[in-house]
């Protein structure tokens, strides 16, 4: 998955460390990121490669740090261009990928934190974590962060497999859908799958979670055996369509970066 970096290790603690010549520099602009792409891998600039003040320190991966730049506008050189960051998801997974995913997080939280929710003022940025702060009515924002479940409900060796309507995603994907206020992440899922597709499930057996930062998502993955009548109806306003799929139906997923796609490989194959 995207989060798979092994053997490097992500360290998102926060930190003030003054940025290195060869610590790497996620600029974005928009939906576009400065960076270039060497045989379908990521490559980020590094601070010498920009002429930049007002880093923001983002995390690490290893011993190299990644800042934030925003909005910055640099010309065409070396290879490195602005890049629409929803393309990136088709190359290699690996550290340069994940930092640009969840630095895009970071920095569309940044970009809508430039002033106080509650009266309006200017806020800035916390000395002691990551958070902004109001220095008038003490308003505190910590980043965005939304949970959601994705839901693989099985029936011996059948799947319910789903394709949404409206989205860029034309493939085959799980039940999902967001947490809501007062809700456990468990009620969530009984609740999405009888919407969305009015089966009702038992069972419930957490799978893996996964940061799914392109929308600020942390998504908890869950298989979940059906309870009662196989009968779908699938919820026209946000499915295409919605139904039950042998493991050998399973189309093999190939890009490796989903937790969708882990979890229908693993039933796909057998072992789960
Ligand atoms: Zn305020």
């Amino acid at each position: 998955m995207l989060q798979d970096i092994a053997p490097h290790i992500y360290r998102n603690q926060m930190s003030w460390k003054a940025p290195d010549a060869d610590d790497f520099v996620l600029c974005y602009r928009g939906r576009t990121l400065y960076c270039k792409v060497e045989d379908r891998n990521l490559v980020l600039p590094r601070v010498k490669d920009v002429a930049a003040d007002a880093l923001q320190y983002a995390f690490s991966i290893d011993e190299r740090a990644d800042y934030l730049l925003s909005d910055a506008e640099f010309e065409e050189k070396d290879g490195f261009s602005y890049l629409d960051t929803g393309k990136l998801r088709s190359l290699a997974l690996g550290p340069a990928l994940m930092a640009a995913a969840a630095g895009e997080s970071l920095y569309r939280w940044y970009s809508s934190q430039r002033f106080c929710g509650r009266c309006g003022r200017p806020m800035e940025k916390s000395k002691i974590e990551r958070a902004m702060v109001c220095p008038a009515c003490g308003n505190t924002v910590y980043p965005k962060i939304c949970p959601a479940v994705i839901v693989a409900i099985h029936d011996g060796d059948r799947l319910v497999l789903t394709r949404y309507k409206d989205r860029p995603f034309k493939h085959y994907a799980l039940v999902a859908g967001f947490n809501e206020i007062g809700e456990s992440i468990e009620e969530t899922v009984h609740r999405e799958v009888l919407e969305e597709t009015g089966l009702r499930v038992k069972n419930l057996r957490f799978y893996k979670s996964q940061p799914w930062t392109f929308t600020d998502t942390l998504l908890f993955g869950f298989f979940a055996e059906l309870d009662g009548s196989d009968k779908i109806t699938v919820q026209e306003d946000e499915l295409a369509e919605a139904g039950w799929f042998h493991r050998s139906e399973i189309p093999e997923d190939q890009s490796r970066i989903s937790l969708t796609g882990e979890m229908m490989e693993q039933f796909r194959k057998g072992l789960a």
